[in-house]
């Protein structure tokens, strides 16, 4: 006689990245161990009928637990980034371990575990945050973190005390060709935006709204080209983050016709907001102050049809929680703080999958195979979590987000469970939510009610990324 399951999920549609089909899931010590038209009972039932079953998000861009920044303090530790992650059908989130100039990396390493362990409720991975590529970190210590399951780092491009020079991109790019890891690129052009900045702030053009006007998409545009032509010159694959502009996309669109292994996400204040929210009346508008900034009404549609013809690989949330009131937000320099001095960052690992399903899927954009390719499996692909995470299938984490594709919401922050006092797509109507959540196979979500505890989230180690993999298949 064969070992009971200990969970049968009965009557939904399964989604993957390939399929949708009707299908029970059954789940034994946390795993997939069989999808099947009908399963021996279970010691837990969920009747998932007239719902869709689909892998847990994974959010491949989020900050959490980072240090203060000029006062500002980063709102979500691992306990409140994780939970609001869960209660969105988040699963897995790879948030940043960043190193200041001067640390050493596995210190900033073994800080941001120490910061996780106990508290985070959901799973996790790291990327690295890189701004001091010294002989020792580029010889010695990034090779072992990538051999320990560190396998993608963040560059700037841009930011005092974070951004690199052309040479220095280069020599990171050789150690992640050689060693297995994958480079991801934050692209705006540092000297132009310290012009416009300091234009703009001479003029008396302070206010939040001058914050898009600081960095037009010429500015994303160049760093977008510049870090594509960097990769290629040291033949390693490349991933650039948030990417917000159209004018962007055309350098990644050229890029991959070209045959190159250029890889990219966007989120969703790009596909949701614009550059005219932060003209709203006071300071209302710091709410919605990210880099890059929203662009005009019409970018949207460009960054939607990317999404369709895969110029756009993932959708991630990058989370960077700043509350709004208080000392430490972005009220921290009053609320005649020119834009310069005002925190960056939108909250937003609740509300990525409910947005994209609601406007992507139900909006008739993509399918449902098309959104979980997007906020799973391509993320857990790309950083090398994949199958373990990412999607539904035998042997893999039974982590699953249940889905009432028909369900209407009204998003407002009053519901969510971030550390955030505000979010900035309050009042917004959205269709389709994620009604129960199970982390490796365990309820921690259920229309309402948290059941997630802190502690209970583990540190994944991630393989070779797939851009990596693909890459070095294709070498002769
Ligand atoms: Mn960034
Ligand atoms: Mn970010």
């Amino acid at each position: 006689m064969s070992v009971p399951l200990d969970l049968a999920i009965r009557g939904g549609t399964v989604v993957t990245a390939a399929d949708m089909v009707r299908a029970d899931v059954g789940v034994r010590d946390g795993k997939v161990v069989a999808l099947a038209a009908s399963l021996p009972d279970a010691r837990e039932e969920i009747d998932a009928s007239g719902l869709l079953v689909m892998p847990g998000g994974v959010d491949a861009h989020c900050h959490l637990a980072q240090p203060s920044y000029g006062g500002v303090s980063c709102a979500d530790d691992f306990e409140s980034g994780t939970i609001s992650a869960l209660c969105g059908g988040t699963t897995t989130i790879m948030p940043f371990a960043t190193q200041a100039r001067g640390e050493r990396l596995r210190d900033v390493v073994d800080a941001y575990h120490a910061r996780a362990r106990g508290k985070a409720a959901g799973d996790y991975a790291f990327h690295l945050i890189l701004t001091d590529p010294t002989p020792q970190v580029l010889g010695q210590d990034l090779p072992a973190l990538i051999a320990d399951g560190y396998t993608s780092f963040k560059l700037f491009l841009t930011y005092d005390g974070f951004h690199l020079q052309d040479n220095e991109v280069l020599n990171i790019l050789e150690v992640a060709q050689e060693a297995g890891g994958l480079v991801m690129v934050h692209a705006e052009n540092h000297d132009c935006i310290a012009f416009l900045a300091e234009r703009l702030v001479r003029q008396g053009k302070t206010a939040p709204r001058y914050h898009a006007d600081s960095r037009p998409q010429a500015v994303e545009r160049e760093a977008s080209h510049r870090a594509i032509a960097l990769a290629e010159v040291a033949a390693a694959p490349l991933f650039l983050v948030h990417v917000s502009a159209g004018e962007a996309i055309e350098q990644i669109a050229w890029a991959r016709a070209r045959g190159l292994p250029v890889f990219a996400e966007t989120c969703p204040q790009y596909l949701f907001l614009a550059a005219e929210d932060m003209n709203r009346p006071g300071f209302e508008g710091a709410k919605f102050m990210c880099s890059p900034p929203p662009r005009d009404r019409a970018n949207p549609e460009i960054l939607w049809r990317a999404l369709q013809n895969d110029i756009l690989q993932v959708v991630s949330s990058d989370h960077s929680p700043s509350r709004f009131e208080g000392p430490d937000g972005k009220k921290a320099h009053g609320e005649h703080a020119p834009f310069t001095e005002i925190a960056n960052g939108i909250p937003g690992l609740e509300t990525r999958l409910p947005l994209l399903f609601s406007e992507g899927v139900n909006g008739g954009r993509f399918d449902a195979c098309r959104f979980v390719a997007l906020t799973a499996t391509n993320p857990a692909r790309i950083y090398g979590l994949y199958p373990q995470k990412g999607t539904i299938a035998v042997g893999s984490d039974a982590d699953l987000v249940l889905w009432d594709a028909q369900r209407e919401v009204t998003i407002t922050n009053a519901d969510l469970h971030h550390n955030v006092d505000y979010t900035p797509y309050e009042g917004r109507r959205v269709t389709g939510w994620p009604v129960r959540t199970l982390l490796r196979g365990r309820t921690v979500w259920n229309d309402g009610q948290v059941l997630a505890e802190p502690g209970e989230g583990r540190f994944l180690p991630c393989g070779t990324p797939a851009p990596v993999l693909a890459q070095r298949a294709a070498r002769p």
